[in-house]
């Protein structure tokens, strides 16, 4: 039996003037998965959201939410949204929002429930307007659910959030999650993503430069940078990934550095000012578009 994917998107292209926001994007979400969209700003992550909800028309490609077209209303039933950037009424109560809200579906969830799983009973009477940042953020969560969604989208959750808001957000997120709930959610912070998400999807200048498993991209990102100065070809050695060189500078990135500097020390080759650091994940970005590169030429 084949499962129906909870979204599908199918080399999907979206322009902005010049801007070419999503470039050939194509990623299926199997019911119940977790999936965290990773990746700078200004990656496009708002943008496949926005299309995967509807809100947006792909310029090319197909977008299909539980098998049908998001840009139809009873489409969306079963969706549940937190886009980058809310606006609440602000003249009107938190208690009364969630419940204004939860009138739109069939069976919400009870507005004191939903308040007190995301740490905002206390906070039915006050006018949304008179919120902290943080607090309007858990709210636009919450409201997320109130429908009991089969999916939710959430982007950038918990920018903003204190240390304690953020935890008590991924919290919720998690207990959606295992009762059974399809998440998609974006972040810049690999911090996030790693503390939520099975599979990461990274996204980098519209389009997608990983797909895989938590551990996969660990991986990745866990490369050191080693830097030096030398006439020879120091990337020739065991276990480089990947090395880029400009005269003699060698920029070098290994996952064990401590091996590499000693096979190094053992070849005999001169060298000067050496450098160990972690890579960045814009370093790691660049090793994933390079080795997708590599894979499709080969
Ligand atoms: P992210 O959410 O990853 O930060 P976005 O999806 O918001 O990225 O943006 C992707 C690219 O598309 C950026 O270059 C952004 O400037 C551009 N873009 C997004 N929305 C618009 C818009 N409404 N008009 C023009 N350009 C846009
Ligand atoms: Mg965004």
């Amino acid at each position: 039996m084949s499962t129906r994917p909870a979204v599908s998107v199918v080399g999907v292209t979206r322009r902005f003037g010049d801007v070419v926001a999503l470039d050939d994007v194509s990623l299926d979400i199997a019911p119940g998965e977790l999936v965290g969209i990773l990746g700078p700003n200004g990656a496009g992550k708002s943008t496949l959201l926005s299309i995967v909800c509807g809100q947006r028309k792909p310029d090319s490609g197909t977008v299909r939410l539980e098998g049908g077209d998001p840009r139809v209303a009873a489409t969306r039933r079963g969706l549940g949204l937190t886009p980058q950037e809310t606006g609440l009424p602000p003249t009107l109560k938190v208690g009364e929002v969630v419940d204004f809200v939860g009138r739109h579906y069939p069976d919400p969830v009870p507005v004191a429930e939903l308040l007190g799983e995301f740490g905002l009973a206390d906070l039915a009477d006050r006018q949304t307007g008179g919120l902290s940042g943080g607090q309007k953020r858990r709210l636009a969560v919450a409201l997320a659910l109130a429908g009991r969604p089969r999916v939710i989208l959430l982007d950038e959750p918990t920018t903003g959030l204190d240390v304690g808001g953020r935890h008590a957000l991924w919290d919720a997120i998690r207990r959606y999650h295992a009762a059974g709930g399809t998440v998609l959610l974006t972040s810049h912070y690999l911090e996030e993503v790693q503390a939520l998400a099975e599979r990461v999807v990274v996204v980098d200048r519209g389009r997608v430069v990983a797909d895989d498993t938590m551990a996969g991209i660990l991986s990745q990102v866990g490369l050191r940078r080693v830097t030096l100065t030398s006439p020879h070809d120091v990337a020739a050695l065991p276990g480089v990934t990947r090395a880029e060189r400009a005269g003699d500078a060698h920029e070098v990135f290994t996952p064990d550095a401590d091996a590499y500097v000693r096979a190094l020390v053992r070849s005999g080759l001169e060298f000067t000012g050496i450098e160990v650091r972690g890579a960045t994940l814009e370093e790691a970005f660049g090793q994933m578009v390079d080795a997708q590169t590599t894979e499709v030429a080969s």
